[in-house]
């Protein structure tokens, strides 16, 4: 299923396949649940398929779509298409072997109509080495080779990289259609959820892991937290899932933001943003760190 909010986006990359401008290296750039990775796999899906470049010729105003019956198709849908591969990591860097894995397979012939999709998702975890190895690759363009990379920290990755691709920025621009899909989906009016109308996959994941009303009560701590002295469930919510303190942080940050516009003076608004940063920082990169001990640390800084 498309996604509502990327219907431009496919309609830009459309037009430049359609004009013959569509680069052999794609980078889709955006905030993590925009859906980079799906529209990077309606993208290989679509160059894969048998029918999809008459089709697109044929029909004005048609996007990037994969046919759905073609023989290409059907291998796709089952994910066994021998002319695509997908590389994801979870948490780990990319290394070296992984890129020289890549380069093998563009440099077989295909097995199908000639194409060969691969996509890298968060290439920015990357190893310098595996970077370098992969601008061989971004060198050397064939016309039925493809590569399509996505990331949510493009500050991360190497200007030989960026300046080898066409990027794309990954957005939802109108954030009603963002907030009439996620609707759909029944999801609870949360006040904090407009925050996250620029990352609708990201509020679905939540939802299939049962972790809406883990989202809320940080949410809640958040906006009690200077008042507050009893942070055992704040804590505990975190230790179970540590990646949830970027969302605390963040609510956080919106308080302040709320305190800034009712009056609270620029500096100390700073001097509190820096004491997150250093929040932020210190539990994610230093393992073992006191976690109640930061926090509680923290509510002091803040009340100040
Ligand atoms: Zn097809």
């Amino acid at each position: 299923m498309a996604l509502p909010w990327l219907h431009d986006t496919e309609q830009r990359l459309a037009q430049s396949f359609r004009a013959q401008r569509f680069h052999h290296a794609q980078l889709f750039c955006g905030p993590i649940g925009v859906g980079k990775f799906a529209l990077a796999e309606q993208l290989a899906n679509s160059l894969l398929c048998h029918n999809m470049t008459q089709h697109l010729l044929a029909t004005a105003n048609s996007t990037l779509m994969p046919c759905g019956y073609c023989k290409s198709c059907a291998l796709t849908l089952a994910g066994t298409h021998p002319d695509k591969r997908v590389t994801q990591v979870d948490g780990q860097s990319i290394g070296v072997d992984d890129i020289r894995a890549i380069s093998d397979f563009m440099h077989h012939s295909a097995a199908q109509n000639g194409n060969k999709v691969v996509i890298i998702e968060n290439c920015d975890k990357m190893t310098t080495a595996a970077a370098n190895a992969l601008l061989k690759t971004l060198e050397e363009p064939s016309n039925s080779r493809f590569l399509i990379l996505t990331s949510s920290q493009v500050s991360q990755l190497p200007a030989t990289i960026l300046s080898r691709c066409a990027k794309t920025d990954v957005k939802v621009t109108q954030l009603d259609v963002a907030k009439q899909w996620l609707e759909a989906l029944a999801i609870e009016d949360y006040a904090w959820l407009p925050l996250f109308y620029s990352q609708p996959l990201q509020v679905q994941q939540w939802q299939a892991q049962n972790q809406l009303q883990n989202i809320d009560s940080l949410y809640k701590f958040a906006t009690e937290f200077k008042q507050s002295h009893n942070f055992t469930e704040l804590v505990t919510i975190i230790n179970k899932q540590p990646e949830l303190i970027r969302i605390f942080t963040l609510f956080l940050s919106e308080q302040l933001k709320q305190q800034l516009l009712q009056g609270m003076s620029f500096d100390a608004y700073q001097a509190a943003q820096q004491a997150l940063h250093d929040f932020l920082q210190n539990n994610t990169q230093i393992l073992g760190l006191n976690l109640p001990l930061a926090v509680s640390r923290l509510a002091y800084t803040l009340r100040k």
